[in-house]
């Protein structure tokens, strides 16, 4: 080869994302397909944000502004904090993969995270050349943060915490990441990566952030990729301590979050009725699938998420039901990658997707 790649990168497993409809779609020859597979919002892009970009698609010429003021200020008074604490990336895998790179030095500090987990923090942290130390979760997929503690050192820069966890739907108590965070070496930072937590049924109980818990040494990461509707626009948020947010606006490529983005998370953020009626459909649908699952055999985990994770009954593989989904036009997500083969994870969709699932996972599981 005629060029040198880092051993970090050629020895990379990359990230395995859920298929995509037209791929689906073509390779059975079939008119229609659904995706279940993304925890994608079930409604699709808010209205407001539609309108939002069509207003300015004639701005595409002009670089956003440096630091997006306007979007940070909005999302500051959306969660009744400091606007000097609030970060916005190009996906909240930007900020992940930033504040690694902020954070660690390769070669002598470490992050720690649990095994299974959302994979780009261990990946991410790889590609820095940054060591990863993972503590299984439990059989019934709690997380045992004194678990996580224990692995934490003086050379621990992060340790992350998902809440609601992908790809259970766990949810961490908020006074057990209260004692995550007083027990932690100094140094090491809590990262709560709360994407789905306004899913769960009680926020209050469950984040930190909406508790309005302001700790030294915990971020907060949330994206507008789930209950915004914008995953395709690229847009994740973290609620930073501020001396850290402030480092974090001098490393990150000056233009991340483009203009679009920018107008699409601020229409998002004023679409109320939007996401009041996301947020009804997806714990209706939870309800209605994890009930659905149940009566066909299946071991479903309760889950504060837009999604579900299941195991098939006994003698039905979950690579099988994958397949006799996807030929019937129906795409969800398995979780080999996760190191689960056994089990599948499932988006919640409209009422419609969701029978259409269930009535597809009743032929298969007979
Ligand atoms: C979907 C998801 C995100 C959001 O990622 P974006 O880059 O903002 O789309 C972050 N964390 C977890 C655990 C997720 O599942």
């Amino acid at each position: 080869m005629s060029f040198h790649v880092r051993p970090e990168i050629s020895g990379l497993t990359p990230y395995s994302p859920g298929l995509s409809i037209d791929e689906i779609r073509e390779r059975f020859g079939l008119a229609s397909v659904i995706k279940l597979a993304s925890n994608e919002n079930p409604l699709g892009t808010p209205p407001l944000a539609q309108e939002a970009v069509r207003r300015h698609a004639g701005d595409a010429f002009r670089y956003p502004q440096s630091g997006n003021p306007r979007l940070v200020r909005a999302i500051a008074r959306h969660h009744h904090v400091d606007e000097r604490r609030v970060v916005v990336g190009n996906g909240s895998d930007e900020i992940i993969d930033l504040l690694i790179r902020m954070l660690a030095q390769p070669g002598r500090n470490n992050i720690v995270c649990f095994d299974p987990c959302f994979s780009i923090y261990p990946i991410q942290s790889r590609i820095c050349g940054v060591e990863v130390r993972r503590v299984p979760v439990e059989a019934d997929f709690s997380l045992n943060l004194g678990k996580l503690a224990a692995l934490a050192d003086e050379n621990t820069v992060l340790a992350f915490v998902t809440s609601p966890d992908n790809p259970s739907g766990y949810v961490t108590p908020a006074q057990e990441l209260r004692a995550l965070a007083a027990a932690l070496p100094a140094g090491a930072l809590l990262a709560v990566d709360e994407a789905y937590m306004d899913f769960t049924e009680d926020e209050q109980a469950a984040s930190l952030l909406a508790a309005g818990d302001d700790l030294p040494n915990v971020l907060f990461l949330r994206t507008f990729s789930k209950s915004f509707g914008l995953a395709g626009i690229r847009l994740g948020y973290g609620i930073l301590p501020a001396a850290l947010a402030d480092y974090y606006w001098r490393a990150r490529l000056p233009f991340s979050v483009n203009v679009l983005a920018e107008e699409a998370g601020l229409a998002a953020l004023a679409d109320t009725d939007f996401r009041a009626e996301t947020l009804r459909v997806v714990r209706e649908g939870r309800a209605a699938l994890t009930e659905g699952f149940r009566g066909l055999g299946c071991t479903v985990h309760p889950s504060g998420a837009n999604f579900i994770m299941l195991e098939p009954p006994a003698g039905k593989a979950a690579a099988d039901i994958f397949e006799g989904l996807l030929r019937r036009g129906i795409i969800i997500r398995p979780l080999k990658s996760y190191g689960l083969p056994h089990m599948l994870r499932v988006s919640i969709g409209t009422p419609e997707e969701n029978a259409m699932l269930l009535r597809a996972c009743a032929e298969l599981m007979a």
